[in-house]
Formats: C-alpha cells, sequence, structure tokens
C-alpha cells in the first residue's frame, strides 16, 4: 500500500512511500524510511492520495508499534507546520524528545521503568463516577479498594484480567498512580505541599474558571506581584486531578524559578514531570514516556513542553504569558503561548494566561471579548505594594556640573539617593536587588539632557548606533539612515554612548560598600544550572545581602527578605531597535520591582533613569498597568503595529554579505508583486544584530490586518527562498517577537 508520509528533513511537502499491505500503522507513527542517499525519520499521516510519477520507495521499518502522537497533538502540530511557515516532518520531529527525532539512534524508545505497585489517589466517590461504564476498569479499581488502596502490579495480574493495559487507562485518567520498581515510597498526591486556604480574590478566580472545565474559553490571570497566582494554578489543576484529567503548564525558565516547580511537585509528588533545557536527552525520553503512558498527568516545562503528551487534557496553562521566551527564534519559530491557547480548543479545555503585565496582544483579545479577563488586584495577605521612587539621572548631571572625561564616567551607577538606600537596608540587615539589563550588543546612545534616544521619523523605533561612515544611525525596520548628529535631535543636548554592565556594578559596590556579601546573576557569572540554583538559594537563605543581576534577577523569584530593589538604568530597554520597547522596559520594571516586600517588611524601589517621564517608566511609579496599557495601544494604533495588525518577519543570512543583501531585496519585490491590498513592507533593512558570528543579517518586515493575507504571500516567498544562492540562507517568523 501506498503511504503519505512526512519525513524529518528540511524539505518541503509530503511523500510517498510504500509498505506491506497488512502493515497496521496508526497517524504519527514513527518510521525509518530512505531519503536521498540517507535514512530519515519519517511519519506516517495516511494513505497516499495518489501514485506519484516515478518508482517509490518502501519503507524500512516501522518503530514504537503505535504513535507517539495523540490526535490532538498531531493536530496542533499540523497547525503550527502550517501556520509558521516550516515543513511538517520537521515539525513532528522537534516536537519529540531529541532521542526520538534521530534515526541512528534507534530503537530508542525507552521503555518506562517497570511498574511495580499501583494505587488508588481517588476516593471511591470520585472514581465511581467517573468509571460509570467502564466496567472492568471500575472492578480492578474496587479491588484495590478492598485491599487499602494498593497492590503489586503482579498479584493484580492474577487476579484481574488485562490488568496492566486497565492499570494504565487508570492512570491515564489520573485514578491510580503507578510507582516504578526504584521510585522508593509511593507518592502520595498531596504529601508535603499545605494548601494555604485561598483569599476571597483567589477564591472568586478559581471557581470562575473552574466553572468552564470541560469547553474552551481563554482567561487572562491579571494578577499583581505576590497576589497568589500560583496557588490558583495549583487549585485547579486539583479540581482537574479530581475529575481525572492531565494539566499543561508552561513556565518560561524553569532553571531561574526552581521554587516554581518546587511548589508543583510538594502537591502532585510524581504525577508532575518536568520538562527544561536542563534535562538529558535520556531523562527528556523518559518523562515523555511517562507523560505517555499515564504514569505522570501534570506537565510542567518551558516552551517546548506545549508539545508534550498529557493524558486527557484538563486545563492549559501559561505563567508569566508576556514573557518573551515562549517564542522559539530557530527552527520552528513558534509561540508556545499562542500554541497552548490552540491546544485547549482542540482539547475543549480551559485555558489560562497569567501575569501581572499581559502582553498587549493578550489585554487586546481580552478588550475584545475573546478572552476574559479575571484579576487579583492586592497582594496576599493585603501586603502592600513597593513604594517605586524615580532618580532623575539629566538633573543629577547637570548639577554635577562638570565636563565628563570619559565615556566610562557618564553614568555614576550608585547615585546618592541609592547609596542611602542601600545604606540604610544593609544596617537593617535586610537584602537588595540590583538591576540593570545591559545586553551585549548595542551600547546605548541617548541624551544626557532629555534622555531622548534617536528614532526613526518613520517607525518611531530606537535608531541603531554604526560605526560605518563616520558613525551613523541606521532604523532597523526600513533602513533609514542619518549621519550620527553632533547632539540630541530635540534638545540639542549632549548625546552620551553608554556601555556599563553589571560586572561594573558589582565592583562599584565592592568599593563603596566593602562589608556587604555580594552576588551576581548574569549569564557571563552563570555557567550551568546547577550554579544558578546554587545562587538563588544562597540569596533565598540569607548568605548575601546583595544580589546584582541582569533580567535573570526580575523572574518571579519570591524572596522575604528584599526590601530594596535598585534600577541602575531603566532606560536601556527603550533604546533598543523594536517596536516593542516601551512594553519590554515597562514589563521588567514592574518584575522586578514586584521582587520588593514580598515578606513582613515593606519594600521600596528606586529607578534611576535619563528619561523618567517616558510612560514606561512614569507608570512603573504608581504601579499604573491600566494607564501604560492605554497609552501604549494608542501609539501602535496610530503606527499600525500589532495588536492592531499581524506581522511576518523575513530573516535572511548569509557570509557574503551583498548576495545576502540582494536575496533580501529580491524577496521584497516579490512580495511587493504579490501584496495584498493594505500589506505593509518594510526593509530589507540590516538585523539589529547586523553581523553574527561571521554572518550578515537582513530582514523584512511584512505588516497585515490578518495572518492570512501573510500566510498567503509568505507560502508565495517560502517557494522564491528556494531559489536562493548557495549559503544563503532565509527564516520566516510568524509573529516575531523581537526583531
Ligand atoms: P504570584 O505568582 O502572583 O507573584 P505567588 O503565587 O508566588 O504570587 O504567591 C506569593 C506568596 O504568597 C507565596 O509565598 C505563596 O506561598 C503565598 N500565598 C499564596 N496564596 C496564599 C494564601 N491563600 N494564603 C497565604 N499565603 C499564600
Ligand atoms: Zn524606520
Amino acid at each position: 500500500m501506498l503511504l503519505e508520509v512526512a519525513v524529518g528533513a528540511p524539505v518541503r511537502g509530503t511523500f510517498t512511500y510504500e509498505a506491506d499491505d497488512d502493515a497496521r500503522l496508526e497517524p504519527g507513527q514513527r518510521l525509518v524510511v530512505p531519503f536521498g542517499r540517507r535514512r530519515a525519520i519519517g511519519f506516517y499521516l495516511g494513505p497516499a492520495q495518489a501514485a506519484p510519477e516515478g518508482k517509490v520507495r518502501r519503507i524500512e521499518q516501522a518503530l514504537d508499534g503505535e504513535t507517539l502522537f495523540s490526535p490532538d497533538l498531531l493536530s496542533l502540530i499540523r497547525f503550527a507546520a502550517d501556520y509558521y511557515l516550516y515543513p511538517l516532518g520537521e515539525a513532528l520531529r522537534s516536537a519529540l524528545p531529541p532521542d526520538l527525532g534521530r534515526v541512528d539512534r534507534q530503537p530508542a524508545t525507552e521503555r518506562a521503568p517497570a511498574i511495580e505497585t499501583v494505587s488508588l489517589i481517588q476516593p471511591a466517590e470520585v472514581w465511581k463516577a467517573a468509571l460509570g461504564r467502564s466496567r472492568s476498569q471500575a472492578a480492578l479499581a474496587a479491588h484495590l479498594e478492598a485491599r487499602g488502596g494498593s497492590a503489586r502490579l503482579e498479584e493484580l495480574k492474577v487476579a484481574v484480567k488485562d490488568a496492566p493495559a486497565l492499570v494504565r487507562k487508570l492512570a491515564a485518567k489520573g485514578i491510580l498512580a503507578l510507582h516504578a520498581a526504584d521510585g522508593g515510597a509511593p507518592d502520595s498526591p498531596f504529601s508535603g505541599g499545605q494548601a494555604p486556604r485561598p483569599s476571597d480574590d483567589q477564591a472568586r478566580a478559581i471557581e470562575t474558571i473552574t466553572a468552564s472545565l470541560g469547553r474552551f474559553e481563554t482567561f487572562l490571570l491579571h494578577g499583581v506581584t505576590g497576589s497568589g497566582k500560583t496557588e490558583v494554578y495549583l487549585r485547579i489543576i486539583s479540581e482537574v486531578r479530581e475529575r481525572g484529567g492531565g494539566a499543561l503548564v508552561l513556565v518560561p525558565e524553569i532553571a531561574l524559578t526552581p521554587q516554581l516547580a518546587g511548589r508543583f511537585r510538594a502537591r502532585f509528588g510524581s504525577q508532575v514531570a518536568v520538562l527544561h533545557s536542563g534535562l538529558s536527552d535520556r531523562e527528556r525520553t523518559r518523562e515523555h514516556s511517562r507523560l505517555r503512558n499515564g504514569e505522570a498527568t501534570i506537565a510542567v516545562g518551558v516552551r517546548s513542553a506545549v508539545f508534550a503528551p498529557v493524558p486527557s487534557l484538563g486545563v492549559v496553562i501559561v505563567d508569566e504569558e508576556h514573557e518573551p521566551s515562549f517564542k522559539q527564534e530557530e527552527k520552528l519559530r513558534y509561540n508556545a503561548r499562542d500554541l497552548a491557547v490552540y491546544r485547549a480548543r482542540l482539547n475543549q479545555t480551559p485555558c489560562v494566561l497569567g501575569s501581572a503585565t499581559p502582553s498587549l496582544e493578550s489585554l487586546a483579545n481580552a478588550r475584545e471579548g475573546r478572552y476574559r479577563l479575571v484579576e487579583l488586584p492586592e497582594r496576599i495577605d493585603s501586603r502592600p505594594l513597593p513604594t517605586v521612587e524615580l532618580v532623575d539621572l539629566s538633573a543629577a548631571r547637570r548639577t554635577r556640573n562638570e565636563a565628563p572625561t570619559e565615556p566610562r564616567d557618564e553614568l555614576e551607577l550608585l547615585g546618592p539617593r541609592l547609596s542611602l538606600a542601600l545604606e540604610e537596608t544593609l544596617a537593617s540587615g535586610k537584602q537588595a536587588i540590583l538591576f540593570l539589563n545591559r545586553r551585549g550588543h548595542a551600547s546605548l546612545v541617548l541624551c544626557g539632557a532629555c534622555g531622548e534616544s534617536a528614532r526613526c521619523p518613520d517607525c518611531d523605533v530606537a535608531l541603531t548606533h554604526h560605526l560605518s561612515r563616520g558613525g551613523e544611525l541606521r532604523c532597523h525596520y526600513c533602513d533609514f539612515r542619518t549621519p550620527k548628529p553632533a547632539g540630541c535631535p530635540s534638545c540639542k543636548g549632549e548625546l552620551l554612548v553608554i556601555g556599563a554592565g553589571t560586572e561594573r556594578v558589582e565592583r562599584e559596590l565592592a568599593k563603596r560598600f566593602p562589608d556587604a556579601r555580594t552576588l551576581r546573576l548574569d549569564r557571563d557569572a552563570v555557567g550551568s544550572t546547577a550554579e544558578l540554583t546554587r545562587i538563588l538559594a544562597a540569596f533565598a537563605k540569607g548568605e548575601a545581602d546583595v544580589l546584582v543581576g541582569t533580567q535573570m534577577v526580575a523572574k518571579g523569584h519570591d524572596f522575604p527578605g528584599v526590601t530594596l530593589v535598585g534600577v541602575i538604568l531603566a532606560d536601556i530597554g527603550l533604546g533598543m531597535p523594536d517596536f516593542r520597547a516601551s512594553e519590554r522596559t515597562f514589563q521588567l520594571l514592574a518584575q522586578v520591582a514586584g521582587r520588593a516586600g514580598r515578606g513582613r517588611d515593606p519594600g521600596r524601589v528606586l529607578i534611576q533613569s535619563f528619561h523618567p517621564s517616558a510612560s514606561a517608566i512614569a507608570c512603573v511609579e504608581g504601579h499604573d498597568f491600566p494607564r501604560f496599557a492605554a497609552g501604549e495601544l494608542e501609539r501602535r494604533r496610530e503606527l499600525g503595529y500589532p495588536p492592531f495588525s499581524r506581522a511576518l518577519a523575513v530573516r535572511i543570512e548569509g557570509e557574503d554579505s551583498a548576495e545576502a543583501e540582494r536575496t533580501g531585496r529580491r524577496l521584497a519585490e516579490a512580495a511587493k508583486r504579490w501584496a495584498f491590498p493594505g500589506m505593509k513592507l518594510l526593509g530589507p533593512a540590516p538585523a539589529p544584530i547586523a553581523r553574527l558570528r561571521g554572518r550578515s543579517r537582513f530582514q523584512l518586515l511584512l505588516l497585515a490586518q490578518g495572518p492570512g493575507p501573510l500566510q498567503a504571500l509568505g507560502r508565495r516567498l517560502v517557494d522564491v527562498a528556494q531559489t536562493a544562492p548557495n549559503g544563503v540562507k532565509v527564516a520566516f517568523d510568524m509573529d516575531p517577537l523581537s526583531m
């Protein structure tokens, strides 16, 4: 018989292969197929519609004896491949643990560890209600109940027909827990992790969301920092588990928030499969199979976990939904948050998007009634939000009234007010966090008097300083260029080029506060996940007084001892050449401010800035998300940026800069020719990181009212890209998050 197969290789379209007529294959099942001169992993899609011309090759082997993709997952990945303009076979492959996507490691499906004992984890009234019509499953549960709730699988096999299969089904429904021989003592799902009594706001949120279990609805859970969103997630999941369902929880970066995974484990024990980038391939395969065979029913993981094989999915949760790390920036360039919503819809379950600073996309969806807004406006125990004070650096600079000698001195890292606040904090035995989001590339060019950074007249994004032609500023959207002006375009003040980083802050601290115990957290200081966990744990235990770092310190950490948060230079984010620069800056500042005053003592936040009147900074002062969002939405509407349009970025890179640029222009011409009415085309322009690892990078940005026209055009551009010269790579990025 003839099969339609998606091959795990970077090629477009599907292929036809032949297999024995009596081969029993399931949709999505893995195959080994000959492909060109090598072998590849393929995925069975269904019977081929028609015989192709030429010789049809035979599959070599069918793997696993069954498909690894449930029907909902298969639909999800088909949708993703289509939407993100990426080959289906590659998309399927990347949705599996790496070991299962390789042809040279077969057979790689690691058997789940042998099950030794099983135990009931639901009270009789729950499993009786859940198993109404499945008599054999109910019989097995009754047998266990009679035996005091648990039994060895060997005994069950003797007492109950088909015990292993039934046990798997019951585990998938969340009625049984399975314990491997080496698994130690059976975990009770509620071992440890005493659940606190929900506050009134929490109770309302839990009630609203659980009322929609069993159907699709998306909730935007907008809760201020420390309002207890996690507890809301845990309660909803408990409810889902009681009904025999599983849960998918996406979190931005597990390594950065080990506490969070710990809270899920404490509440649900071995029911939780944790999926993050720190796992070995083997561990990943193992967690994957634990979910697939129902041993675990709750997947907590980073973006790729959106493809986790959660059994009987009953709820999908995305924590910190605004976080850019949900976007995959290579290969299948998906946004896990968006796919999570789609997956919830496929499964007819609620989807909860939680954040203290929702993305403007989600906010717009809530305003238009597509998402339902649920709010937690207060911190737990009515603890106050920290007070936020803005420190105007340009004023400080004016009063210092001295010509800067060299660029390094242009920014006083620890200004007088911040120094004083640090001194007080240290004297009272409390802890402080100092935040400076200094990213590697692009040094910041801004006016020392008014704080404005030079912006593109057409695109309203910050211009980037290039050394070419004696110093020029360029727009990374439309390629507008202008010689670097002598003074600030708006006030003629002096332009500063600032390149401060966290290391300098650490040195400065050591000089001023030699007795303070300091820890640093950034990509340079932290090499491994273990090291990161160690630093976070040490700070949590009070082994250091000050934690200095990049955005890594801003994440959801819960350090009750922290009463002071200092932001060294808030303007850094605003200088990024990205239309979301302002939104990102606000989110980060609000997030890092939220680390202060989570314990009994109130918190204080000092934000140093050359431009404290910028909305992204000013609105942090009053914790005024609504005002920030309203203003920013208005600006986006005027400029026609998302969420008032959809975007497709085409990214081109090559060793030969001229050739890459030529390809960019060819794609732009093709796009212009086929553009739909109302579509906007920007570029080609150099990417913000114009050269990386010896390759020149260009980009093209297409904006349209909805995704439909972009996809239609995108598909035609994919064909044009196929004819790009060797060595030039073209990637398509739907709903790009960074430029
Ligand atoms: P968020 O994720 O909204 O920032 P968390 O879920 O981390 O907030 O909760 C903040 C703190 O409050 C945590 O230490 C958590 O254990 C605690 N907490 C949450 N809900 C309750 C509650 N109902 N009663 C007491 N403490 C709670
Ligand atoms: Zn521009």
